[in-house]
């Protein structure tokens, strides 16, 4: 190992929802590389902007559900940082209850977010990387995505959704040498998994060979690896990181 590992100096990232949770290390690590960072956020502005002050980096406000914001949103990141090399798609949500009460705007919000988020975001990068023939996308899936999960069937299917999409996104460009990976984390702990009650958190660390929650800095290093030269020859693959829970 060199002291240059895994290192990305010199590339310009954007990471959606990048301000809280998993995002937030993985801007954390992308800056620590040696990345200039883009954090988008939704609606936690305050937060962005401290983050992005101490990578060094820009904080950017886009909803990603939205079409028109996915692609002002790269649009906007590449006029203030420069042409994208670097996207990870974390931005993502959860509505869970039964499928029998689950409704129409639980299913929608869910997957315009997650899946169709990454969408917008990957649509308006592609052209450009292809042309420049570099570029890297890392994609948020879950454990849930290959697993299933009661209370969760709107999460699965677009944390599935991702998982097809990420895998045909890097046979159409990989060619032009552009690679798509997907991360997929077990339990990490986050605001999103705070609201879990005791008993659901003591049945997943029964499940988890670790025997502990993951930390966002656990989901980062991974990332920051896919990101980088060290996985040159590794595109369309999903990578567990969940303390074994999903093997
Ligand atoms: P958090 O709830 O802590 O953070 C979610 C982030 O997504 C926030 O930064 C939020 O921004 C942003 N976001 C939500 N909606 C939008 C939107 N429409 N446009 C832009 N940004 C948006 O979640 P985690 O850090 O736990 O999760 C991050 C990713 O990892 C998600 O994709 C999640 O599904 C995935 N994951 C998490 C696991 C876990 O155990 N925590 C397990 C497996 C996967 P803002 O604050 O500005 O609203």
């Amino acid at each position: 190992m060199t002291a240059s590992f895994c290192s990305l100096e010199g590339k310009v990232s954007l990471v959606t929802g990048g301000a809280r949770g998993i995002g937030a290390a993985i801007s954390r690590e992308l800056a620590a590389a040696g990345a200039s960072v883009c954090v988008n956020y939704r609606s936690g502005s305050e937060a962005a902007s401290e983050l992005a002050a101490e990578i060094g980096g820009v904080a950017i406000q886009g909803d990603v559900s939205d079409s028109a914001a996915g692609a002002q949103l790269v649009a906007d990141a590449e006029a203030a940082l420069g042409p994208l090399s670097i996207l990870v798609n974390n931005a993502g949500i959860t509505r869970d209850t039964l499928i029998a009460r689950m409704s129409d705007e639980e299913w929608n919000e869910v997957i315009d977010t997650n899946l169709n988020g990454m969408f917008h975001t990957c649509r308006a990068v592609a052209r450009g990387m292809m042309k420049r023939r570099e570029g890297v996308i890392v994609n948020l899936t879950s454990v849930v995505g290959l697993r299933g999960n009661p209370g969760q069937t709107n999460y699965a299917a677009s944390k599935a959704g991702i998982i097809g999409f990420t895998k045909s996104l890097a046979r159409e460009l990989g060619g032009r040498g552009v690679r798509a990976n997907a991360v997929a984390p077990g339990y990490i702990s986050t605001e999103l998994t705070d609201v879990l009650p005791d008993e659901a958190k003591d049945a997943i660390l029964q499940a988890t060979p670790l025997a502990r929650l993951g930390d966002p800095v656990d989901v980062a290093g991974t990332v920051r690896f896919l990101c980088s030269d060290e996985a040159r020859f590794v595109t369309g693959e999903v990578i567990l990181v969940d303390g074994g829970l999903g093997m």
